[in-house]
């Protein structure tokens, strides 16, 4: 990616994202087995013995609309996945961005930024924050004097349950009536006047999403968290678009169904059925007349809204680690990003 590379616009765009080789992993010298190319190809160098036990390594390729090496930034890798589909939602779309991938391979760093980070407002660099920023720019000139206006909403999906994350954790209840609509019942959706106001959101969230935890990736690992800007109109709240910005499950939990603990494995079957659903989902938006299995996870259901129609626009960010030890997680990864880009 230089800075010249075209924009382009599908309305699926699956990319994929390579970290950096952590600390830890440079200590332990292990090896970067992906190489990115150029701007949309994923090599994969996986070792492998020989039956005369000499080693050699084997390389898989693969093809994507982007694919971002260890050293782009947020904010490039925003240009050219959610950005794009911001101004969708002022005409009257739904648009929807997901990072999917390893626990540990940059979810969370890519969508909410650093939340750690210290003294420095870092969740400003994640692509909610950045999202949040061109909404209000958008509102604020060429959609200016239409009575538009933002709320936003912050929840979790946790074990196919619903948990406000702008409320304490509230556990809420999602309801279907008889024309599909879904509806989060009790969900706070919160009116927002500019980025700071996003940004404290955001924060208020994150705590919530990360209190009571031993280990600051163990629970949040295993949810889902979505984080919405509502575009609504007049005093009625008549809803105009919606973007959807999700940091989804670890994929590798979704193998937990061999666990030996019975949560762990009931959890690690619930995010496998949603991940499975949201591939299906997603495929479906392709295609048109196609079946479209929401009602398959919690996840999937409560953004149906977000797969339906023409003007639905949706962006898959795969997070990869760059380790030997990563190596199967990492090409499970790009297999069901590959998946859901093939029609
Ligand atoms: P996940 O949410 O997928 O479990 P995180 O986003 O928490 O993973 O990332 C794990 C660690 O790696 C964090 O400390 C994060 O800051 C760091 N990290 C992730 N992606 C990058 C990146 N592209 N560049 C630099 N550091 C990164
Ligand atoms: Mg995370």
């Amino acid at each position: 990616i230089t800075n010249d590379t075209p924009i382009e616009i599908h309305q699926i765009c699956v990319c994929v994202r390579k970290r950096p080789l952590n600390k830890k992993e440079l200590t332990k010298k292990e090896i970067d087995v992906v190489t990115i190319p150029n701007k949309e190809n994923v090599l994969i160098h996986e070792p492998k013995l020989k039956v005369d036990l000499t080693k050699y390594l084997e390389n898989q390729q693969f093809r994507f609309d982007y694919a971002f090496d260890q050293r782009i930034d947020n904010l490039v890798v925003y240009k050219y996945t959610a950005q794009p589909l911001v101004e969708c939602i002022f005409e009257g779309g739904m648009a929807t961005c997901f990072a999917y991938g390893q626990t540990g391979s940059g979810k969370t760093h890519t969508m909410g930024g650093d939340f750690t980070g210290k003294g420095q407002q870092d969740c400003a660099r994640g692509i909610y924050a950045l999202a949040a920023r061109d909404v209000f720019k958008l509102l604020n000139s060429k959609y200016k004097g239409q009575g538009l206006y933002v709320e936003a909403a912050f929840f979790e999906i946790y074990s196919g349950k619903v948990f406000d994350l702008l409320n304490k954790k509230a556990k809420l209840r999602v309801l279907e009536d008889g024309k599909n609509i879904v509806q989060i019942v009790g969900l706070l959706e919160e009116r927002v006047n500019n980025v700071e106001e996003v940004l404290d959101l955001l924060k208020v969230g994150h705590a919530t999403r990360t209190s009571g935890q031993t280990s600051a990736n163990q629970h949040s690992s295993r949810s889902h968290a979505v984080f919405q800007l509502i575009l609504r109109k007049g005093q009625a709240r008549r809803m105009h678009g919606k973007f959807s910005l999700i940091d989804l499950a670890g994929n590798e939990r979704g193998a937990d169904t061999n666990s030996a603990d019975r949560v762990t494995r009931m959890e690690g079957a619930e995010i496998n059925k949603s991940l499975l659903a949201l591939k299906e989902c997603i495929r479906a938006l392709g295609r048109k007349g196609a079946h479209l299995p929401f009602r398959g996870s919690k996840l999937t259901q409560v953004l149906r809204d977000s797969f339906i129609g023409e003007k639905a626009r949706t962006c898959m960010i795969a997070t990869i680690s760059p380790g030997f030890s990563s190596c199967e997680h990492t090409l499970n990864t790009l297999r069901y990003a590959d998946r859901v880009k093939e029609l």
